[in-house]
């Protein structure tokens, strides 16, 4: 059966009759890949060896998602933490509104997981292993899915996916948990191998089938792109003005023809199969790969480079280059405020966090001597970056006593504890069904607080138990 005759542009990855249109790019091997390629490996390294390094003694990432801590250079983040934490994530949102205003889908092309790794680990090795972009191109064709090189590739991209994975993992888990996870049988330690073996055939399916896909329709920030860039943007752009009209080859060039020699390079060498020529697309990676593939094209046949190259949509449009615009001013007053906020927020943190509660059952319990006896639930998260040891004291219970069982309360750095206080108050002490205490805890060193409570009993007038 025929496939339809569509008029419309599908994906690129996709034909029209909508089975898969494996992109296998040309590499254009130029100046700018040559810096990328830098670039690239610098950030292997810089993601392999965060989770190894130590800041203050504690990991310089660690995401301990269970925990619901967040350690990052040397600071712990605990649940409590929230508007610090808002803090950040705005303040890294808006460093990524005005990274994008500035210099377009830089991370896109540069820096992001998914490009560094695809064109720069996985592809080359796809290329080395099945014989360039043609014996590639040649297994697509005959649908050779089990052919011994294409088996052998998939057997490398395992491995590479089961080490990015334990890299991965290590973020999460941190190195020495990981190392135990390496070290034990399956059988002693299920759950972290299930978890092993899902991220490690997650990142297998990536690199190897999804590829592309990920940034054409997984990815929201490409959507974004039209919201987050304007016209002064810096992109990865093909000169209208000087490539148009278009005119295949340098034979007999006509009067008035455009520097664009319909090549096809650009195209060719596209990771994610666009032509730039058909200006800014949502696909577009800005990866630089078709400006390396022109200027090679261009110095061949003796024209100028740079007909596709870093530029503005106002400066290939002939306008002067704004440099105060709202965007400009107005993303980097808002990162101020934000990372000020942060910062400050940072420096007066308590080295204590403190939750006083009431006990969740019952409001207070009357006691045979007619005494009442209230529990008051003392949470206590330990910011700091040593032990301690937490003495709890209540204040304004005279003619009462309180039972402490657990104060001094022990709260490793970073983790958090509860304990309950119960205070017992002679009947009278509730006139008007509420006696109010306060909870005075510290460390003894870096930490000392007074803390309001209300406690609750029968009323006064009527006596009501609850
Ligand atoms: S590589 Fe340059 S000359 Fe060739 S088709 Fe693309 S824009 Fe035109
Ligand atoms: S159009 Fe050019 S810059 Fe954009 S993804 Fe394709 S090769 Fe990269």
């Amino acid at each position: 059966m025929s496939a339809p005759a569509v008029s419309e542009r599908v994906l690129p990855t996709l034909n029209v009759d909508g089975s898969r249109n494996w992109i296998r790019p040309k590499p254009a091997i130029g100046p700018w890949w040559r810096r990328r390629r830098i670039v690239a490996y610098l950030l292997m390294v810089v993601f392999f060896a965060i989770p190894q390094i130590t800041v203050r003694g504690l990991p310089a990432v660690l995401l301990d998602i269970p925990r619901r801590q967040f350690t990052i250079l040397g600071t712990t983040f605990i649940p409590t933490d929230t508007l610090l934490l808002m803090l950040l994530l705005g303040s890294c949102l808006i460093a990524i509104f005005l990274f994008s205003a500035l210099f377009g889908r830089v991370w896109c092309g540069w820096a992001c997981p998914q490009t560094v790794y695809m064109e720069f680990l996985f592809r080359p090795f796809e290329r080395l292993l099945e014989g360039g972009r043609s014996g590639s191109a040649l297994l697509d064709r005959d649908r050779k899915r089990f052919h011994p090189r294409r088996l052998l590739k998939y057997a490398v991209y395992l491995v590479l996916s089961l080490f990015l994975a334990h890299t991965f993992l290590a973020y999460f888990v941190g190195v020495r948990a990981l190392e135990q996870w390496v070290r034990l049988s399956p059988y002693q330690h299920p759950t972290p191998f299930i978890v092993m073996a899902v991220t490690t055939t997650l990142i297998f399916l990536d690199f190897a089938w999804f590829r592309e896909q990920t940034c054409l329709i997984a990815c929201p920030y490409g959507r974004w792109q039209s919201a987050l860039l304007d016209s002064q943007s810096t992109i990865v752009a093909y000169d209208f003005t000087r490539g148009e009209p278009r005119m295949r080859g340098m034979a007999n060039r006509a009067a008035g023809a455009g520097d664009c020699i319909e090549c096809g390079a650009c195209v060719l060498t596209c990771p994610t199969g666009i032509d730039i020529r058909d200006g800014l697309q949502m696909e577009c990676i800005h990866c630089t790969q078709c400006m390396d593939a022109c200027d090679a094209i261009m110095a061949k046949v003796g024209q100028p480079t740079g007909l596709i190259r870093y530029a503005s949509r106002d400066t290939l449009a002939g306008r002067p280059k704004q440099l105060l615009r709202p965007r400009v001013v107005v993303y980097p007053a808002a990162f101020t405020l934000f990372f000020g906020g942060f910062l400050f927020a940072l420096e007066t943190r308590e080295a204590a966090d403190i939750t006083i509660l009431r006990s969740g059952s019952v409001p207070f319990m009357l006691e045979a001597d007619s005494s009442v006896t209230n529990q008051v639930r003392v949470k206590i998260a330990n910011r700091s970056r040593t032990d301690h040891r937490y003495v709890i004291m209540v204040l304004g219970v005279d003619g009462g006593r309180v039972i402490a069982p657990e104060s001094p309360l022990a709260v490793p750095a970073g983790a958090q504890r509860t304990t309950s206080v119960f205070v017992v108050l002679p009947r009278s002490a509730f006139p008007d069904g509420q006696h109010n205490i306060t909870v005075h805890i510290t460390d003894g060193d870096d930490f000392t607080g007074d803390f309001p409570f209300n406690l609750l009993g029968p009323s006064g007038r009527n006596g009501a138990t609850p």
